[in-house]
């Protein structure tokens, strides 16, 4: 005889509070039980460590202690999910591009393995940066302890994200004076061993600080200016400029820097809290200011490859 499918659907409330919803599916005699959390918290309800933004009211996970909570996450809509997802799709594209760089990227006669190391290096730069953002917005409901060590890897993904960044273009604006490429490589990894070491630190992670973290990233960002100086200085200004694809720089300075004051400023949920929640809040317009001021310096590392092979 065949068992007729047996399907109920229950709605509990666990011992943390928490409601649940539970579906329990009873088919040819096998049991297929899987356990839903969605309901989403308000400010006052979640634990003190995930407070973080007061202008942000609702759509909380509360605290999982599961990775498959979390992962589950991902399924549906709460207040980090835009922020998971603008920086995931982003930096899987770029590990698609590192994966198949023969053709993603333009080949010239006088393209080396050098060419692909600097290019590919900028990319890997900016796949750690997004990944490691998007796993600390995915597993940051899970603990103190776990969302500590994710904000650590977010902060070295953004020195990843710097420092290759400058080094890759670098490379280009400075071929024929390897000394300066060298010197100013050096710079830009002192600034993210610095940076690093300052993220590391338990109280540079604290509320209080969140100015000046955003203020020493910036820092690190227009230490770029240095070697654009000395470029302008070496080479003059019209040289530097398609050298370097400096219009493409500036744009991505602006983007960053733009990205920077709205996530210090929490702007716009600070004039209208609760209305920003799951769509429009600062942190989301910093993560999509930052891929576009990533893309602004694909755009220049790409022109300035091109140009530096054409006059060869
Ligand atoms: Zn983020």
């Amino acid at each position: 005889m065949v068992e007729s499918e047996l399907t109920k659907r229950k709605a509990v409330i666990t011992e943390e509070g928490i409601m649940t919803e539970e579906s329990t599916t009873l088919l040819n005699g096998s049991s297929n039980k899987k356990k839903i959390k969605r309901k989403l918290h308000t400010w006052n309800e979640i634990p003190e460590w995930q407070r973080d933004n007061e202008y942000i009211l609702s759509g909380y996970v509360i605290e999982t202690k599961s990775l498959k909570a979390c992962f589950d996450s991902l399924f549906y809509m709460h207040n980090e999910s835009v922020n998971i997802y603008t920086h995931l799709l982003p930096g899987m594209s770029f590990l698609s591009v590192i994966l198949f760089d023969h053709y993603a990227i333009k080949r010239f006669t006088t393209t080396t393995w050098i060419d692909y190391v600097m290019i590919d290096l900028f990319f890997l730069g900016g796949f750690t940066c997004l990944m490691m953002s998007s796993v600390f917005h995915c597993l940051k409901c899970h603990s103190s302890e776990v969302a500590i060590f994710g904000n650590k890897l977010d902060y070295l993904g953004i020195v990843a994200m710097i420092v290759s960044s400058m080094v890759s273009i670098l490379y280009y604006g400075f071929q024929g004076n390897k000394p300066y490429f060298y010197v100013f490589s050096g710079l830009t990894f002192s600034f993210g061993v610095g940076c690093t070491v300052a993220s590391l630190k338990e109280r540079f992670r604290s509320r209080e600080w969140r100015p000046f973290r955003a203020g020493l990233f910036v820092a690190f960002g227009l230490s770029a200016l240095l070697p654009v100086m000395a470029g302008i200085m070496y080479y003059g200004l019209e040289e530097t400029w398609s050298r370097i694809q400096l219009k493409w720089l500036i744009l991505e300075g602006i983007f960053y820097i733009a990205g920077a004051v709205l996530y210090g400023v929490r702007f716009p949920e600070r004039v209208a809290p609760g209305i920003f929640d799951i769509w429009g809040h600062s942190h989301q317009l910093f993560h999509v200011l930052v891929v576009t001021a990533a893309l602004c310096h694909l755009r220049a590392l790409m022109g300035a490859y091109e140009l530096y092979h054409l006059q060869l």
